[in-house]
């Protein structure tokens, strides 16, 4: 992992520092490159400003995503229809209060072993940002691991970087990202980034951390040569 952080920070340092700025301003509250895990929690009160209803095939009325990455999902499921791949949209925003009582529910009938590796606590979903989405092949079909062999999960984890998506838990970075294996889980990061995240095959923890490197690498050469 270090070793891969290492050669990340180089990446980063290669672009130069105004890229490497302009980057930057997305890893704060709002930004596409904002991280939540269950290291770094998001506060109770954090309701995205732009959150829209994307016009796909969806489970449920009441799957919402912000404006940006409603509009990139949007593309997807169209691109994937004219390949004769079906996609539903099953979860997108849910607020901290909605987090909390699916944990509450999936610990008390799922109980704690399952729900720690799958169910984040309140504060520790990425689904707060209202930049995820859990995707499904039918509106019956639920949120299975099975879901990664199908034609429709390996589309969506060989096409989604080409709409600024990523796979967010992959089963080998579960030690990284905490969380268990989530074929069905992608996460806007923006076209750039999700192309550059695919290029490196790398999970976004370690992304972040390179780029925040990358970051102060310039700033303490800048206060070393005012
Ligand atoms: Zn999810």
């Amino acid at each position: 992992m270090l070793k891969r952080i290492l050669s990340l920070i180089l990446i980063f340092l290669s672009l130069g520092q105004e890229s490497v700025r302009q980057m930057e301003d997305q890893l704060s509250l709002g930004g596409n490159l904002f991280l939540v895990n269950k290291e770094y929690m998001i506060g109770a009160d954090y309701v995205p400003d732009d959150l829209v209803m994307p016009d796909v095939k969806k489970s449920s009325s009441a799957v919402l995503m912000r404006k940006e990455a409603a509009q990139a999902l949007e593309e997807m499921f169209a691109a994937a229809k004219e390949e004769k791949i079906t996609l539903v949209a099953v979860s997108g925003y849910r607020s901290y209060q909605t987090q909390r009582a699916i944990y509450n529910r999936r610990r008390k009938a799922a109980g704690k072993a399952h729900v720690e590796r799958f169910v984040a606590v309140p504060g520790a979903s990425e689904h707060q940002l209202g930049l995820a989405m859990d995707v499904s092949r039918s509106k019956t079909a639920g949120l299975k691991a099975s879901f990664g062999k199908t034609k429709e999960g390996i589309w969506l984890a060989e096409n989604c970087y080409r709409f600024g998506f990523i796979l967010r838990y992959r089963q080998e970075w579960e030690d990284v990202t905490g969380y268990g294996y989530e074929p069905w889980h992608i996460r806007y990061v923006g076209k750039e980034h999700a192309l550059r995240i695919r290029e490196l095959d790398v999970p976004l923890e370690e992304y972040v951390e390179a780029l925040r490197l990358a970051g102060q690498e310039y700033r303490q050469n800048e206060e070393g040569n005012p």
